[in-house]
């Protein structure tokens, strides 16, 4: 997709990281620590930035949360947002704490009073607000009217409560209406896309285990970034949040919209196949999962479309009989052993990354 051909939308700034109005679309993730732990949620969120995370988020359950958040702060190489759901006041003390942004569920949080303390703690920080409505947390009113959980509920949902913001001076709002069906997420973010211009959070909420999750997301999160549609993304998964931020770049890496790591195209395999390709191509990725600069690495088994791939990629390996052909940047450099293609296709990557140094992101 043309980068250029981008829903256009408002800007927020969420730390140091931009939300829409034409900026990189960013991966966030979501720490399962306890947020009352200092040591442990710090330690996470080193590891989520590791693996490449830019917006990390906390649960907010308790007032020792929310005064753990200042230390948390403090210690993050992230922007931090604060989750918050029921009391407003776990809102305004993690403001107070220097949270970055913070989310919260409309249709949980009715105090409103409460929320225009809220609006007004976090205008007076300049921070912005996710409004975070869920298809399982719709109030009994929409459920009614729309017969339902549906697109049109969602957004009727997400776009009230932005608009109640609105109403009390604020707009400095990021929108999300997640819902565990990819096609339900899909036709919510479509409508909601064309019906205002509040920078989008996407996200197929409770999407499952790793496996099924990431092909759900990669399913409603793809639809819509194909079209344009998203500013900044959460891979929600049951597993280690790392995981979802690999998930995210791979969305991205796929859509062309970001470039980290590496993006390895190997082949299916198939009767032809004369070298242990499953094997090496596997041991390949595993060995180059640290690697931050944008890189494309083919991996192919034979004459027919491997000189090709591997021609078209930054390095490349095409197999024959027990060996493979080396390429770089589209020259053929060597042929190797296939018990050595591990380890000399490793090097080669890793020294063409030290060349081109780290320059994370080619978008
Ligand atoms: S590149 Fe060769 S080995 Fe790989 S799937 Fe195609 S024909 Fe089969």
């Amino acid at each position: 997709m043309d980068k250029n051909s981008r829903r256009k939308t408002r800007q927020v700034q969420v730390g140091n990281v931009l939300i829409g109005g034409g900026a990189p679309v960013t991966v966030q993730s979501m720490c399962t620590a306890d947020t009352r732990d200092v040591k442990a949620a710090l330690q996470q969120i080193r590891q989520l930035e590791e693996a490449g995370c830019e917006i990390v988020r906390l649960a907010v359950p308790d007032a020792q949360a929310a005064q753990a958040l200042k230390e948390i702060c403090l210690g993050s190489p992230l922007p931090v947002v604060a989750d918050i759901h029921f009391d407003y006041r776990l809102a305004i003390s993690s403001i107070r704490s220097g949270v970055h942004k913070i989310r919260i569920n409309p249709n949980n949080m009715t105090d409103k009073e409460g929320l225009r303390e809220t609006l007004l703690a976090a205008r007076q920080r300049c921070i912005p607000i996710r409004v975070g409505v869920n298809a399982g947390s719709l109030s009994r009113e929409l459920l009614q009217k729309y017969g339902g959980v549906t697109a049109e509920a969602l957004t009727e949902s997400a776009l009230m409560a932005a608009s109640e913001l609105e109403s009390m001076g604020f707009s400095d709002i990021v929108l999300s209406a997640k819902a565990s069906s990819p096609r339900l997420m899909i036709d919510t973010y479509r409508l909601l896309a064309l019906s205002c211009d509040y920078p989008l959070h996407l996200g197929v909420t409770e999407a499952g285990t790793r496996e099924e999750g990431v092909i759900r997301s990669a399913v409603g999160l793809g639809a819509l970034l194909a079209d344009g549609i998203g500013d900044t993304i959460r891979v929600s998964l049951t597993a280690d949040p790392v995981e979802e931020v690999r998930a995210g770049f791979s969305i991205l890496n796929a859509l062309s919209l970001r470039q980290r790591g590496i993006t390895l195209i190997s082949c299916p395999t198939c009767g032809r196949t004369q070298v242990r390709l499953m094997e090496i191509a596997e041991a390949v990725e595993k060995e180059l999962a640290d690697i931050r600069t944008p890189l494309h690495v083919a991996v192919m088994g034979c004459a027919v479309n491997g000189p090709g791939e591997a021609r078209e990629a930054d390095i490349g390996i095409a197999g024959g009989l027990g060996s493979f052909v080396l390429f770089r940047k589209g020259e053929v450099v060597r042929k190797i052993d296939e018990d050595r293609a591990v380890e000399e296709l490793v090097a080669e990557v890793r020294a063409l990354a030290e060349e081109l140094g780290e320059g994370q992101d080619a978008r």
